[in-house]
């Protein structure tokens, strides 16, 4: 049986790119750690700060969430999580059950928004409405809620749970595409527009999925197992993520040494071409007068539902304890 290579304890994972297996304890420790230094090295929060994290239910966001909650006890930063009911069947359901446990076991508040009392519709609704894949119709509403309730919470980052092997398949599709301009927004971290959207960051940066999976499954931190019912196994990122996996097998630690490189040379990447302005309805980050949202809403409902939007997370949010505001010195 393999041995921890720190203290000879029975190995739970062999971590490759590294030659090392690790124990129980020491997996756990070597996982908060890595994320402790990517934070670090990025410079993703400070102390003082207010840090949002989406939480889909799934492995990834359950382990930031874990380790972030763990480590603003240290930095003295704060920490709401988000959960969007996107209204996809029993997925749903159980998404939400156990967004609800890991914020509940960790002493995390819990923010829930309903996008079906929000828009009247659930995500597979909309999606048929505007007759467009129900991947890119949730992908644009959570991106839109997600920033919303930020902006509400007077957030400083939003923390999201991409790891490593996502972020290695969604690089390597900007290449193959040559989306350059994609890639800075897949970097560490995204700075935040003032008055108009709250910047990312991704404590997984250098965190394999398996990591994280076994982070949280060690830590106890409850998470579903399942996947979304939309999945595409057929899809371009499934399809890449099977190439770089075996890419991967044959030289240990490549997505890694990609990814750091990547985040040393983003300012060498173009910059969007897209305008920054702001939606003559909701007031939040739009490419052009009117956001994406407000867009989709209105072509379905009859009227853009940003508005309506803000309202509804400005109430949802209204009774948060929220810490407060020591230093705003540094936010303009
Ligand atoms: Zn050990
Ligand atoms: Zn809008």
């Amino acid at each position: 049986m393999a041995r921890c290579s720190v203290c000879g304890s029975p190995a739970v994972a062999h971590i490759r790119y590294q030659r090392r297996y690790l124990c129980e304890r020491h997996l756990i420790e070597y996982v908060e750690s890595k994320i402790r230094r990517s934070m670090s090295r990025y410079k993703m929060v400070r102390p003082g700060y207010r840090v949002l994290v989406p939480v889909s239910g799934g492995k990834d966001s359950a382990t930031v969430l874990a380790v972030l909650s763990r480590l603003s006890r240290e930095t003295g930063f704060e920490v709401i999580a988000l959960h969007i009911d996107l209204g996809i069947g029993e997925y749903s359901v159980k998404s939400k059950e156990a967004s609800m446990k890991a914020a509940g076991k960790l002493g995390v508040p819990l923010v829930i928004v309903s996008v079906k009392e929000i828009t009247g519709y659930t995500i597979p609704e909309l999606a048929r409405k505007a007759k467009r894949p129900v991947c890119s119709v949730c992908g644009l509403v959570k991106r839109y809620l997600i920033n919303l309730v930020a902006m509400e919470i007077d957030a400083d980052a939003v923390a999201l749970g991409h790891n490593a092997d996502d972020l290695a398949v969604y690089s390597m599709k900007s290449f193959i595409t040559q989306d350059l301009s994609n890639l800075p927004k897949l970097g560490p971290k995204t700075e935040s527009i003032p008055g108009l959207a709250v910047g990312r960051i991704r404590p997984l940066y250098e965190v394999y999925e398996k990591e994280s999976y076994l982070y949280a499954l060690l830590t106890g931190t409850p998470f579903l197992h399942e996947e979304c019912p939309n999945v595409d196994f057929n899809s371009m990122e499934n399809r890449l993520k099977v190439h770089i996996n075996s890419l991967e097998e044959e030289k240990p630690g490549v997505k890694i040494t990609m990814l750091r490189n990547m985040a040393k040379r983003i300012k060498d990447y173009p910059k969007p071409k897209l305008p920054i302005s702001k939606c003559k309805h909701c007031g939040l980050l739009s490419s052009g007068d009117e956001c994406s949202f407000c867009r989709l809403t209105r072509r379905i409902t009859g009227r853009p539902l940003g508005p309506k939007a803000r309202e509804a997370v400005r109430s949802l949010t209204s009774s948060l304890q929220l810490a407060p505001r020591q230093d705003s010195a540094y936010k303009s």
